[in-house]
């Protein structure tokens, strides 16, 4: 999953800069290296590369970061992945 990526510009990944507080939460425990601190706020590197997976917006104490897992095209694709891996119908809430 190093090099996943899906359409550019439909990530629900979004950061509100104002509300950071720059713990660095985020950045740690993203499994994509998406976000990193830049002085004491997060920054978002690259959205598309975001599966949704929802671990920064869970790990943020004051809710600066959100996204909504299981409804983006990340998660449709990810169901397609499965379902050719596995054969197995997987649901995705994405179009
Ligand atoms: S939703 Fe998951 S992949 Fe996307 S930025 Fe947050 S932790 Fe990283
Ligand atoms: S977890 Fe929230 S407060 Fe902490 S750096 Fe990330 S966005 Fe900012």
């Amino acid at each position: 999953m190093k090099h996943f990526r899906y359409m550019d510009g439909v990530a629900t990944l979004k950061l509100d800069t104002e509300t950071c507080i720059g713990c660095g939460a985020c950045v740690e425990v993203c499994p994509h290296r998406i976000l990193e601190l830049c002085g004491k706020k997060a920054i978002i590197l690259d959205p598309d590369a975001c599966m949704e997976c929802g671990a920064c917006a869970t790990n943020c104490p004051v809710r600066a970061v959100t996204v909504t897992p299981g409804v983006g095209c990340a998660s449709y694709l990810i169901s397609v992945w499965l379902h050719r891996l596995t054969g197995r119908k997987v649901d995705s809430a994405c179009c």
